[in-house]
């Protein structure tokens, strides 16, 4: 796990995914609602460290458990051809929205999004220093990302695209968060609000004939609110076209239902066309119970109507034993999820814990 991907885990929420196969992503709704189409999938960062042993031994217990796919944060060509050997689905997992290579930050600081002060990620990234979020409305942002999407569809061995981040900056962090940076997010406030640029400002102007400068509280009006989510959602009908070209699945890493998706990120995720999306359902990160998680999927699933598979995602280190680890997936799975999405220490216990929730699902 990188370092950057270990402050997210501390930190803010992080972004998971999930896929599905391209043969069962056209099978319609009913093939995933099966107890018998059941996917799982983890999330993890290759380390270079790995043998060719360890990896053999994993992915078989991986599979065994129940486990059928993998998001992997960086291009290992070894670790996505040792995942497939042992009948693992090996997909590229890449931030979408918020991305701070140095050469794009050097090359095209004008890409960023701008907050309601008029301040740029480019030179001002909100929260923490590798916040650098792109504006949407960009046609040459979309470009750059369907390249780069591209660029890993081509490959042989990657069976799938996985987005994260595809979203606006947090404009509230998930309330377990505001103690450490000492904000209190009751309202949006303008540092975190996003994006003011002229882009959007115009490209709003010119379908809502509104000059968003002149309205006294934007973070109120509904029409820029949807405006915005729109948006992103064209970013990701892009990015789905350039999967489809390549007949490969597209999912996403999501903020865990649709009502917390729109409030904190203004992500609608529920508008989209993916082969499945993955909620971050960390229930620690929004102070509730385990038993949240059905919650959250039931209400995700609902507003999903059977247009594309939802996968739990679970942060291994929210729960405080593997038996309440079961107890969360036996919730998702009971509430209509097709699958769980492992974020953390897949332990031998976590994956017993997996094991037995299948099969008590099965019973059910
Ligand atoms: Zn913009």
């Amino acid at each position: 796990m990188t370092s950057r991907r270990n402050f997210v885990k501390n930190t803010l929420a992080a972004g998971i995914s999930a896929s599905l196969l391209p043969a069962l992503a056209n099978a319609g709704p009913q093939a995933f609602k099966s107890k018998n189409h059941l996917k799982h999938w983890v999330w993890t960062n290759p380390n270079p460290k790995d043998t060719d042993e360890q990896l053999v031994e994993r992915y078989k217990k991986y599979y065994e458990a129940g486990i059928r796919g993998m998001f992997f944060e960086a291009d290992s060509e070894r670790h996505f051809r040792a995942a497939k050997a042992q009948k693992l689905e090996a997909h590229r997992w890449i931030w979408t929205m918020n991305r701070g290579e140095k050469s794009l930050l050097e090359a095209h600081p004008d890409w960023y999004a701008v907050n309601r002060k008029g301040e740029s990620c480019a030179d001002h990234p909100p929260y923490v220093g590798y916040y650098r979020w792109l504006c949407p409305s960009r046609e040459s942002v979309k470009r750059y990302l369907a390249d780069d999407y591209e660029a890993a569809l081509k490959k042989d061995y990657i069976d799938g695209i996985h987005l994260d981040y595809v979203r606006f900056c947090d404009v509230i962090l998930p309330v377990n968060l505001w103690e450490k940076y000492n904000i209190v997010q009751t309202s949006e406030l303008p540092e975190y609000d996003f994006c003011y640029c002229q882009v959007c400002k115009d490209d709003y102007k010119t379908e809502h004939g509104i000059d968003i400068n002149t309205v006294k509280y934007p973070e109120a009006s509904p029409s820029w609110r949807r405006f915005r989510y729109q948006r992103v959602n064209a970013v990701v009908e892009r990015l789905t076209a350039v999967a489809k070209s390549y007949n490969k699945p597209i999912t996403a890493a999501v903020f865990p239902t649709p009502d917390i998706a729109h409030r904190n990120v203004k992500q609608d995720w529920v508008n989209w066309n993916v082969s499945g999306v993955c909620p971050m359902i960390y229930h620690g990160f929004y102070k509730e119970n385990v038993s949240w998680i059905g919650e959250a999927v039931a209400e995700g699933v609902k507003a999903l109507n059977g247009k594309f598979p939802l996968y739990a995602g679970l942060y291994l280190s929210d729960f405080k034993d593997d038996k309440e680890l079961q107890q969360g997936m036996e919730y998702a799975l009971a509430n209509g999820a097709s699958g769980v999405s492992m974020f953390g220490n897949v332990s031998d216990g976590a994956l017993a814990a997996l094991k037995a929730a299948i099969d008590n699902n099965k019973r059910a």
